[in-house]
């Protein structure tokens, strides 16, 4: 089962941190992500840091932890990260005996520097997007959009954990083979088609030892949380290279995450059911639960905006792209990924990553990439300004946010990630 709502989502908590109170914040006292910080300008080692409205509380200096290893900390079983999460909120809380002594260990997130939110061992990018696997496999397939295992198997490649940023990643447009239907023979040269692809990220929590695949229970308990990831991905390198093992070097180059993961435990008044339409397959056994059939889904809003160079230089703000929803778009659950991970003996570790491939909904303006968004680079998008885009300029920075809402629950937010592509 997910973890249960409790006394540490209650509506009426109030913090002491100013902050935290303000409508619509991402980080109210009900969230409580971890990340890994230090004072910017500064060479200090990272701490581990737990965002409270507009602050970042140090965990180490609470006494509550003895580690500025957050890989350390996902490898605790779902009981002691329960406990300790319920420890932060008890000592955040209006009342708190802890106040005095914790509103010395705040810094403003405006003065912290964040890295990647743990040492990511290996990053493994599935393709539960269902609308947005049905869009790009029509440019291609036009008769046979999906193909015949989408239903039955999670998609996924072994994607490169190396490249693996924070928000704020700027990169350089990628170089590489790309061929023209046209042409005879690949030219070599920068990407003409780059793309973004909002994603989520599921850290794993606990791993599995090597030969002992994970039952869909097992691997509820062992997700660790969610972050916000943009899977910069180079069409035109992808169109040449892909066939017949998958993506490699179009992937590769560039992969950039929120600085916080929002845990399991702060999620569980946003999980929804697992619901197939009639006429779908049912997921063989080791996909399927009770508990994923009731709570498996993450109910997630998704938006994804654009601020050109031109448009940062004048002045204007970002704008945006799309906006869907995480549980319409994803035909797989995250445990479903776990689990379909491990089921042949691999092992997983704790701060692995798991993307969720493309989150695009059923309709245009819930596209998770340019490719859909642009039917492939046909049909150019507008920005105000007069600019248009089918796929990246150079100047171009990306922004994608998430939040969660659901009737009887505190708003909570997985804050943004941003990415901007270099010439
Ligand atoms: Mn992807």
């Amino acid at each position: 089962m997910s973890a249960t709502v409790n006394d540490t989502h209650d509506p009426a908590l109030r913090c002491w941190v100013d902050s935290a109170q303000q409508p619509e914040i991402d980080f109210p006292i009900q969230n409580l992500p971890y990340g890994r910080y230090r004072q910017a300008g500064s060479t200090q080692g990272w701490r581990i840091g737990v965002a409270i409205g507009d602050q970042i509380l140090d965990l180490r200096a609470t006494g509550l932890i003895d580690t500025d290893d957050l890989n350390e900390l996902m490898s605790w079983s779902s009981e002691q990260r329960l406990q300790l999460r319920r420890a932060i909120s008890l000592g955040l809380r209006e009342g708190s005996a802890q106040r005095q002594a914790w509103s010395k260990l705040l810094l403003a997130q405006s003065e912290a520097e964040m890295t990647v939110p743990c040492r990511i061992g290996d990053y493994t990018d599935f393709y539960t997007g269902i609308h947005h696997a049905t869009a790009v496999g029509r440019l291609f397939r036009p008769d046979q959009p999906l193909m015949p295992n989408y239903k039955w198997v999670p998609i996924g490649y072994h994607g490169r954990a190396s490249s693996i940023r924070v928000s704020g990643q700027q990169f350089k447009r990628p170089r590489g083979q790309t061929k023209a239907p046209d042409a005879a023979e690949p030219s070599f040269g920068p990407s003409r088609r780059l793309d973004y692809e909002l994603e989520l990220g599921f850290y794993v929590a606990q791993g599995n030892a090597l030969g002992e695949p994970l039952s869909m229970d097992a691997a509820e308990e062992r997700l660790f949380g969610v972050s916000l990831l943009n899977d910069w991905s180079a069409r035109d390198l992808q169109a040449w290279e892909y066939q017949p093992l998958g993506p490699f070097l179009s992937k590769s180059f560039a992969s950039t995450v929120s600085p916080w993961i929002v845990t399991a435990e702060a999620l569980a008044p946003f999980r929804a059911p697992f619901v197939r339409d009639a006429g779908e397959p049912a997921p063989l056994p080791y996909l399927d639960s009770e508990g994923n059939r009731a709570s498996g889904a993450v109910d997630i809003m998704l938006e994804v905006s654009i601020q050109t160079r031109r448009m940062a230089e004048a002045g204007q703000p970002a704008v945006r792209l799309t906006l869907g929803n995480s549980r319409e778009a994803a035909y797989w659950t995250p445990a479903q990924l776990l689990a379909h991970h491990t089921v042949n003996g691999c092992n997983l570790q704790p701060g692995d990553l798991l993307g969720s491939g493309t989150l695009s909904g059923p309709q245009p303006d819930q596209c998770g990439s340019l490719l859909e968004l642009t039917v492939g680079g046909k049909q150019p998008i507008q920005l105000p300004g007069g600019e248009q885009r089918t796929f990246l300029e150079d100047g171009d920075t990306l922004i994608l946010r998430g939040w969660c809402v659901r009737d009887g629950a505190v708003r909570i937010g997985l804050g943004e990630v941003r990415g901007t592509v270099l010439p």
